[in-house]
């Protein structure tokens, strides 16, 4: 596939990785964007069973690691997860890998939100891929104790039945954060604005499996890993939740989410409150996150995005914006 930006962090000016990204994301190995492989057969029996109509349901990931300057399909020991176009009924989805890489360059390089590390990748047969690094091995290795929060609230399918992923709460998962995690305060901002990163970009499946924390080896305490799969769910399943769960549990509502259904200013400014965060920090952290607009746009335009999608996917972020300003 010729290319003409790094197909990592979106730099023009390249045909392949850039050197910073080919450090950053394999070890300074000089991997090529285009993989020797064609797109693994698509395997309904991987698929996840769900009630609820979902992109992750739908997603199958492989794992790959690196033999010498190639990435290659492997069953153990993989170091990064490759998601292909995925198969189903949903719209535009062979838009989904880069839909996944621009959302996650807008949370890394826009918000300086902490996630995966990841790239767009080409089949053999010039079919796109999105391919994240994991991050749950040391340096050495060796696997980190990770657990993602379906585990750490003790939900699984047996319990709590196919919907067990979002009959949580946002505000619960900060509960059990708030549980497990000694530097809470610095953990819990980050949470938050993932959490409002999450509404403007209409990521309508961020379940209890999409955050996780893991052990830190240094200091033996729990907190937040990397964030991961964050993409605009809204252009391939419309009519989605605008979040994957309630912002507040027991069904809690403020008086204008009742006037209004939907999420604004007074929801994320309550919210904030309850998961313990005072109302300087919140409206510090609050107008940084609704003044990005000028570099939102310059990603979008420079994504690999198709130009419809583009504007849609522009269009869905305004239309956010506006909700969080009022
Ligand atoms: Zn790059």
């Amino acid at each position: 596939m010729k290319i003409e930006r790094c197909p990592a962090c979106l730099k023009p000016g390249f045909e392949t990785y850039c050197n910073p990204c080919l450090k950053k994301i394999f070890d300074g190995k000089k991997v090529n964007h285009q993989l020797e492989f064609t797109r693994p057969e698509f395997n309904f029996a991987k698929l996840e069973r769900s009630d609820r109509l979902s992109i992750s349901g739908i997603q199958i990931k492989h794992s790959l690691k690196l033999e010498n300057n190639k990435l290659v399909l492997t069953e153990k020991d993989g170091e990064y997860i490759l998601k292909p176009i995925p198969g189903g009924v949903f719209k535009n989805l062979d838009q989904v890998p880069y839909n996944e890489h621009l959302t996650m360059r807008i949370a890394s390089q826009v918000y300086k939100i902490d996630t995966a590390l990841n790239a767009i990748v080409y089949f053999a047969d010039d079919e796109p891929a999105y391919i994240a690094k994991r991050f749950d091995r040391t340096k050495e290795g060796r696997k980190t104790l990770q657990e993602d929060f379906a585990q750490i609230a003790g939900r699984t399918e047996e319990t709590n039945g196919q919907n067990y992923k979002y009959d949580f709460s946002y505000e619960e998962i900060a509960e059990l954060m708030n549980k497990h995690i000694k530097p809470y305060r610095i953990e819990v901002e980050k949470y938050f604005r993932v959490i409002i990163f999450n509404y403007l970009f209409s990521n309508g499946d961020a379940h209890l499996k999409n955050f996780s924390l893991y052990r830190n080896e240094e200091y033996g305490d729990y907190l937040l890993t990397k964030f991961y799969d964050l993409l605009n769910t809204s252009i391939h399943v419309p009519g989605e939740s605008d979040l994957a769960l309630d912002l507040f549990k027991d069904n809690f509502e403020t008086d204008a989410y009742k006037s209004g259904s939907k999420y604004t200013k007074p929801d994320f400014k309550v919210f904030s409150k309850r998961i313990g965060i005072n109302k300087n920090r919140f409206a510090k952290i609050y107008d940084a996150m609704l003044d990005k607009t000028k570099q939102v746009k310059k990603i979008i335009d420079v994504s690999f995005l198709r130009d419809d999608l583009k504007e849609v996917y522009y269009e869905s972020y305004k239309n956010k914006l506006e909700r969080l300003r009022s």
